[in-house]
């Protein structure tokens, strides 16, 4: 398996705490790969520990939109069964990725938004956030120019299960300084999020970028049409991304177990487990 905490543009930063955290959570999906667990109950449950640490631009760590508002994106993808929950400016709910889940397990729909989302949160008896101060808003006091010159912190992680099934899930608060209502790459299938029966996929960045080059979906469509290995497919989608002015990586992982973590940023907060049972655990 293998997770991330959002691109890096900040190369000054002491990332220690992430690195620790992100430590600790492979731990938690070994025993639960160990264990039987499916592909989409782990991503989802990383995914959630990852919101709840506020160490990242997703969950408890969101930023709010240019309006003050924290409009959240997440998906979980289960690539055994091509089933697929989203939600898109999800306000007012503590775990997007929950609802996400909920919304692939129990509902006719894939993707909902905005009050939508929130009112089937409601009606699924998800979590509320109590008030604005649960937010801890890790991207505050960074000055910079531009949303293009500010750290990302996308959550995001992709599970290979014992039975040969894959899944990805990916939560966000989006890019700083976002508009009212935009919705990036994240929650939307093929762009931040996929998983099929081949591999599975979770994007960060520059949202747009992803978006206008079905980044997650290319991966695999580069490996099933194309041929191409696991690394190469992942490289050449972000350099797509990279030629149209974006930046950010992803991370991958194949029906093999083979695992790729590229990106075009300064770095990334990333972690992989791998099939031998060696961690990795980097930022840059
Ligand atoms: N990809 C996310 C978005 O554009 C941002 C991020 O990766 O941090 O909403």
């Amino acid at each position: 398996m293998a997770l991330h905490g959002g691109a890096i543009i900040d190369t000054a930063k002491d990332y220690s705490l992430e690195i620790e955290h992100m430590r600790e959570l492979v731990e938690v999906a070994r025993t639960r790969l160990d264990q039987g667990e499916a592909a989409a109950s782990i991503a989802a449950a990383i995914v959630h520990e990852m919101e709840m640490s506020g160490l990242y631009v997703a969950g408890r760590g969101a930023s709010p939109n240019d309006e003050g508002l924290y409009e959240l994106d997440a998906a979980l993808m289960d690539g055994t069964t091509a089933r697929i929950g989203a939600v898109a400016a999800l306000q007012n709910f503590k775990s997007p990725v929950e609802v996400a889940r909920a919304v692939m397990e129990s509902s006719p729909h894939v993707f909902f938004a905005g009050a939508g989302a929130a009112a089937f949160a409601r009606r699924s008896g998800l979590e509320p956030v109590p008030d604005d101060n649960w937010y801890t808003h890790v991207g505050s006091g960074r000055s910079a120019s531009g949303f293009g010159s500010r750290p990302f912190g996308t959550v995001g992680c992709v599970v290979l299960d014992r039975y040969g099934g894959l899944a990805s899930a990916t939560s966000t608060a989006g890019i700083f300084g976002k508009q009212a209502g935009r919705v990036g790459d994240s929650p939307v299938p093929g762009a931040g999020t996929w998983a099929d029966r081949f591999c599975a996929v979770s994007c960060t960045g520059h949202g747009e970028f992803f978006i206008r080059t079905a980044a997650a979906v290319q991966v695999a469509h580069r490996l099933h049409y194309a041929g191409q290995g696991l690394n190469d497919a992942a490289v050449a989608v972000l350099r797509e991304v990279e030629d149209l002015g974006g930046s950010g990586g992803l991370i991958a992982i194949d029906v093999a177990g083979r695992i790729a973590m590229p990106f075009i940023s300064a770095g990334m907060k990333r972690a992989a487990l791998f099939s031998d049972g060696s961690v990795s655990v980097n930022v840059r």
